[in-house]
């Protein structure tokens, strides 16, 4: 994927642009590619786009907000996806679910694993969306679920769905192991592959695995989160990512950085390069 355009703050009807873009084909936009300490940049969130819909991946404590200086409400997109229930990743849910049944009176649909479903509503989202006056309210009540079909167990949990043309493969990652080695995680968190083509990591370790156990025939861009400072513990360090192969550095663009970027020049180390804020990748 290259960057076609960028969607510049205070554009009216920002989403509107990327549904006219997805017409051409598959459309991806990072409204945040920053850590979850960042203050330069936003927290990590993603907009897929193809045929015209769009699916929000992660909403963050500030991405209402974010999406707003493009003309963007939270409530607008078709379909919402989460991959952890770390704050910079669900933090602006409480305002998706609880705006859309007060005042828009609609459900979004969330397209959701079983397990985290009830993960994300029993830890999280619950404490503050479950009392409504006269009486309480389940996650049911305030969305309507895309459940994807598990197609495998081991050597690493899989799930797929198909949604408006949009094929996604949810993959277990390990963001926090449950020891020492990279093989378990008590710790509900996911990536995606979209379309067989674009591997979104969202939150991990440093995990060489994963490349061997994703069908990556297809796969020409890769969007990896990347720690600035050493030693990567639940995020890979800049350093661990220099060490992955030069075909699969070629493809990879860095998400989730912080601030430092700056001191950093990841096309003189052989990556595609920082993931833009409000870049059009097509
Ligand atoms: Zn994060
Ligand atoms: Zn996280």
């Amino acid at each position: 994927m290259r960057i076609t355009q960028e969607i510049e703050s205070g554009t009216p009807h920002g989403l509107q642009l990327l549904r006219d873009a997805s017409r051409e084909g598959l459309t991806l936009c990072f409204p945040g590619v920053g850590s979850a300490f960042a203050r330069k940049n936003n927290p990590t969130c993603l907009i897929i786009a193809k045929g015209g819909r769009t699916i929000l991946v992660d909403a963050g404590t500030s991405i209402p907000g974010t999406l707003e200086t493009r003309g963007i409400s939270i409530t607008d997109f078709d379909y919402y996806h989460v991959t952890h229930s770390h704050a910079d990743h669900i933090g602006g849910l409480e305002e998706l679910l609880l705006y859309s049944h007060y005042v828009l009176k609609k459900k979004p649909q969330m397209i959701l694993t079983e397990t985290y479903r009830d993960l994300l509503w029993d830890r999280s989202l619950r404490g503050g969306c479950e009392h409504a006056v006269g009486g309480t309210l389940g996650f049911d009540d305030l969305a309507e679920f895309v459940v994807p079909d598990q197609v495998a167990t081991e050597p690493r949990e899989l799930y797929e769905v198909e949604v408006e043309g949009i094929r996604l493969t949810i993959f277990r990652t390990v963001h926090i192991p449950t020891g020492e080695d990279n093989t378990r995680s008590a710790f509900w968190s996911t990536g995606l592959l979209i379309d067989g083509r674009v591997l979104f990591t969202a939150d991990t370790r440093f995990d060489q695995a994963l490349f061997e156990q994703l069908p990556m025939d297809r796969v020409d861009t890769i969007f990896h989160d990347c720690q600035l400072y050493e030693p990567g513990v639940v995020h890979p360090a800049y350093s661990e990512l220099k060490t992955l192969d030069a075909d699969l550095r070629s493809k990879t663009h860095l998400t989730h950085y912080g601030d430092t970027f700056g001191e950093f020049d990841p096309a003189a180390d052989g990556f595609a390069g920082f993931a833009q804020p409000w870049a059009v990748y097509q």
